[in-house]
């Protein structure tokens, strides 16, 4: 749910909650009220009806001349004596004879109470036991009609609902209209951001379009300064990175060179001869990690510039098949099944570099005793590289990843002595990439892997 909603239904539910309680009070206050006025109504009847009233010899109870009353349309009266016979009762009540309250009537103490009698509805009723010295001799009973009062509650209730309704479709209008205005900036901080990221331009940042003060104006101010952080700290590593595998690239030379040298003496030994082979295993491992990190520190900083020209694929390929025939040595078989002429438009060092990444990584990955396939092939516009391998695999959690920069797959960083930086396939990508052509891969764990690249070949092949 978005903030701009969450923040709507908070308002119109505060609103509509704090006018409810309200209501809810007034309501009450004016029920109060209402009956209260009621209560003193019959309060004042009966006092007027007890001023003169005397009880006969037969135990019936008789009015006097002097309680003259002057009675409204909706109060009633019924005096019964202690037999329960009804002796007079107010004109307006006719011939009804039953009780107006027959609850309150068990009572002997006064007592309030409303009672729903047919044909008379809602009333509200006081009950007084009569005494003549201490003796019980009757009942009088003065009621109200509480039409008035019910009509009066409805109404009010009516009125409370629909204000807090329409109250609440404002609150909620309102506060959408305003939520949306006081979130627009943040909108247009979001949009900024990952205009940024897609771009992958730490050089920009976000405009700040309104005060500086504000809350906005901090956020955004803290966020071009957290950017700018992050492009020092990138471009500081991008820096290292260059110049150290810079540094590296001349001793490493002056190693291979001092090996070829000295096999060229005389008076070298078995033992001497494998040292000397694994030195220079070592020194071409060392090359090849030290020249992706350039490569690397290049792309990513965007200076790695592509000259493209005319390249044989299958010049090249069979160059790195030498190459890499000396890098397999007797450990794993390298055979090139099927190669055909073809020419694209590319940077022949960065291709070479992408031939020898994956086929480095397929001998790699493959334990003693395994095979790599390589393949040159047509398919419709484009030229085809297959590097199939019957190695490790790659498990299917680490295939989304394996073209990230500086991955390594969990079972190639603890299992096998083999150390890379995870670098080799993210620049193979990069370069393939930036060839318009793609890389695909198909592998499941302990089942080998095969890369695939596609790279538009010239027209008329
Ligand atoms: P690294 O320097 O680790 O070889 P890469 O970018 O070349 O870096 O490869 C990334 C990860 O992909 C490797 O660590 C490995 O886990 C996996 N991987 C690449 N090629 C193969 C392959 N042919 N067989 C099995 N796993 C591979």
């Amino acid at each position: 749910m978005s903030l701009r909603l969450r923040l709507t239904i908070l308002y119109s539910a505060l609103t509509g909650g704090i006018l409810l309680i309200f209501g809810v009070l007034v309501l009450f206050l004016v029920n109060f009220l209402l009956v209260s006025q009621m209560d003193d109504t019959l309060v004042q009847t009966y006092t007027n009806l007890l001023k003169d009233w005397r009880v006969g010899p037969d135990g019936k109870v008789t009015r006097g001349v002097m309680s003259e009353l002057n009675l409204t349309a909706n109060i009633s009266y019924q005096v019964w004596d202690q037999q329960g016979r009804l002796n007079f009762s107010s004109p307006n009540l006719g011939i009804f004879n039953k009780s107006l309250d027959p609850i309150g009537y068990q009572s002997n103490v006064p007592v309030y109470h409303e009672a729903y009698i047919s044909p008379w509805g809602h009333l509200r009723v006081l009950t007084i036991p009569l005494e003549a010295g201490n003796r019980p001799v009757g009942t009088l009973q003065v009621a109200a009609s509480m039409i008035v009062v019910d009509a009066a509650r409805q109404a009010l209730l009516k009125i409370i609902i629909i204000t807090a309704t329409a109250s609440m479709a404002f609150a909620a209008a309102a506060s959408w209209f305003a939520v949306r205005q006081a979130l627009s900036p943040l909108s247009a901080i979001t949009e900024s951001a990952l205009q940024i990221s897609h771009a992958d331009d730490l050089s920009q940042r976000i405009p700040n379009r309104g005060s500086e003060n504000d809350e906005v104006g901090r956020l955004i101010s803290a966020f071009n300064e957290t950017l700018g952080r992050i492009e020092h700290t990138f471009a500081s590593q991008q820096r290292f990175l260059a110049d150290v595998s810079h540094e590296l690239r001349t001793p490493l030379t002056v190693i291979k060179g001092n090996v070829d040298l000295m096999r060229r003496m005389k008076h070298m030994d078995e033992e001497s001869e494998e040292s000397l082979d694994s030195i220079e295993d070592e020194a071409d491992r060392l090359t090849r990690l030290v020249g992706n990190l350039l490569l690397e520190a290049q792309a990513e900083s965007g200076k790695l510039p592509l000259h493209f020209a005319p390249v044989e694929l299958d010049t090249l390929l069979l160059e790195v098949f030498k190459e890499m025939h000396i890098l397999a040595r007797d450990r794993v078989k390298l055979r090139l099944t099927e190669i055909d002429q073809i020419v694209v438009s590319g940077d022949r060092d960065r291709l070479k570099q992408v031939f020898i990444n994956l086929i480095s990584n397929a001998i790699k990955y493959t334990p003693r005793g395994g095979e790599v396939y390589l393949s040159l092939g047509k398919v419709g516009e484009n030229a085809r590289l297959i590097v199939r391998d019957t190695g490790q695999g790659i498990a299917a959690e680490d295939m989304p990843h394996i073209f990230e920069r500086f991955f390594r797959a969990e079972k190639s960083r603890t299992r096998t002595k083999v150390g890379g930086f995870g670098l080799g396939l993210s620049i193979a990508h990069w370069i393939v990439d930036h060839h318009g052509g793609r890389i695909e891969v198909d592998s499941a764990e302990n089942k080998g892997a095969t890369f695939c690249i596609y790279l538009p070949m010239l027209k008329n092949q």
